[in-house]
């Protein structure tokens, strides 16, 4: 998709038309823990937005840094939910399959849920072989750290599903219907 489609799309499909009523106070920016770790604090990303630069936005690792802590979206004077958008932000990112580069966040992002709809919940051992496959140089980093935590018996192994596990299927499964429909 071009910078004309993907701003569609969030505008249209995903509500972003709100951030037109953005006064750029900065006030979002001005409270996220995070800001000065992103690529572009949520004031910028939405000026961007604007302009329809949407794959500079979602190559950020802006909205992988967000931490949902809301602290934007309760002090936004103009009742923006920064906050939401974020989450927007993800699903567009991952739906296009746009890398951000400064961040391996999405990769994690990718295992939790991998974990979650094999067996209905994330477990240590489910989400961190997975992260390996995806990531394996950070195996070697954290080689040491798992051996200790294991050491210790601080490590779970036996992965045991959730006890209805086909009736969370199903609920996943209606949720990725709604999800294409919506
Ligand atoms: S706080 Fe709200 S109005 Fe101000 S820059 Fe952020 S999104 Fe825009
Ligand atoms: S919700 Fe996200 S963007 Fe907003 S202040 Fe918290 S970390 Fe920053």
């Amino acid at each position: 998709m071009d910078n004309a489609a993907l701003k569609e799309k969030f505008f249209e499909k995903y509500h972003g038309e709100e951030l037109q009523n953005c006064i750029q106070c900065g006030t979002c920016s001005g409270s996220c823990p995070l800001a000065p770790y992103m690529d572009y604090g949520p004031r910028q990303l939405f000026q961007l937005a604007r302009e329809g630069d949407m794959e500079e936005i979602l190559k950020a690792n802006t909205m992988w840094l967000c931490v949902s802590c809301y602290n934007c979206t309760v002090k936004c004077p103009r009742d923006i939910v920064i906050t939401d958008h974020m989450y927007t932000l993800k699903k567009i990112a991952l739906q296009e399959g746009i890398q951000a580069p400064t961040t391996k966040l999405p990769a994690l992002y990718k295992s939790f849920m991998g974990s979650v709809e094999r067996y209905g919940k994330i477990t240590d051992i489910s989400v961190m072989n997975r992260y390996a496959f995806r990531q394996p140089m950070d195996v070697m980093g954290n080689a040491f750290l798992a051996l200790k935590l294991a050491r210790r018996k601080r490590l779970e192994y036996k992965v045991h599903p959730v006890k209805n596990l086909a009736g969370f299927k199903k609920v996943m499964k209606k949720a990725r219907e709604l999800e294409k429909t919506s």
